[in-house]
């Protein structure tokens, strides 16, 4: 491929850089933001994002992909911002996020429809914009892959197949949901090198892991500092498939939100006290580190691999 879509333009590959792979500048209720703008105030949701990702650009980070797709909300111009104001390179993605249904725009037309909509975000840009995203997002939780479910995820096949985008997904490991989406994507065919099964990390059982992994593809461990899984649990599971040798296969990251409308704050404070953009590169890497984990190893994790992932290999 040789380049990546940025929310600023074409960047080589070579330059991405430290990388976290999956964090949210803005995420909001659609339906809210669209109808109700008073209820926000968007100059405080700007600068808290640019407050964060000025917190990791100074720990390092040069780089961030933002799944914040279609159902979260997306707002490309307010990506575009924060990169020109940061100077961080921001990849921003294409895809429908829904745990059960989709639009009925969507559940009335085939699959090919919805895979040239996709398309046009990568090929085109978003939003009527020249934004172009770099990747594929979809998501499947405790839910299953329900039949709208199946329809995303044969179009975001396709839609990688057509234009070679990876694909991030979010899945639920205690329901085992990694594995059928693999499935699907390898049924549409799919290279698993192009594919990072998002949120493994949420899960101890390494049965299921090796399972993910055996078929080539990627996993995050991408929620450091998040429920269900206990830090412990994710750190110890983590140190453990880096023993086995797999660091060329794990994305780290933490699926921070910036800010968050699905929740009030004190929600938040609650359910996450020490939620933190910085706590992976402040906390968990150092400790990696004290612990025998390479320099080799880390820039693998967070160099490298990204650029794998968006190559195929
Ligand atoms: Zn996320």
């Amino acid at each position: 491929m040789g380049f990546v879509n940025t929310v600023t333009g074409k960047v080589n590959i070579e330059d991405l850089g430290c990388t976290l792979v999956h964090e949210h500048l803005l995420l909001r209720s659609e339906m809210v933001t669209f109808q109700f703008p008073h209820l926000y105030d968007e100059e405080a949701l700007y600068q808290k994002a640019v407050d964060g990702v000025k917190a990791v650009k100074a720990q390092g980070v040069k780089t961030i992909c933002d799944p914040t797709v279609a159902g979260m909300g997306r707002d490309v111009r307010f990506l575009e911002r924060v990169s020109q104001e940061t100077g961080m390179q921001i990849i921003t993605a294409t895809g429908i996020y829904s745990f059960t249904e989709i639009p009925a725009h969507f559940q009335n037309r085939d699959i090919d429809y919805m895979t040239e909509a996709l398309i046009h975000d990568i090929e085109v840009g978003i939003q009527n914009t020249s934004i172009k995203a770099g990747f594929l997002k979809c998501a499947a939780d405790a839910e299953g892959i329900t039949p709208d479910l199946d329809k995303v995820f044969r179009a975001v096949a396709r839609a990688q197949k057509n234009t070679g985008v990876p694909i991030m997904t979010h899945s639920h490991p205690a329901s085992g949901n990694g594995l059928k989406q693999l499935e699907i994507f390898i049924e549409e065919g799919v290279n698993p090198k192009s594919i990072m099964i998002g949120h493994t990390g949420d899960t101890d059982n390494l049965d299921y892991i090796h399972q993910v992994l055996d078929s080539g593809a990627y996993i995050g461990a991408d929620r450091f500092g998040q429920p269900p899984l206990e830090f412990a649990k994710r750190y110890s599971t983590l140190l453990e498939l880096l023993r086995q040798g797999y660091a060329n296969r794990i994305f780290l990251s933490q699926d921070y939100c910036c800010s968050i409308d699905w929740y009030t704050d004190e929600q938040v404070n609650q359910m996450v006290p020490d939620w933190s953009i910085e706590f992976l590169l402040g906390e968990v890497i150092p400790q990696l580190r004290k612990e025998g984990v390479t320099e080799e190893q880390i820039y693998t994790i967070m160099h490298e691999n990204v650029k794998h992932w968006f190559e195929g290999k």
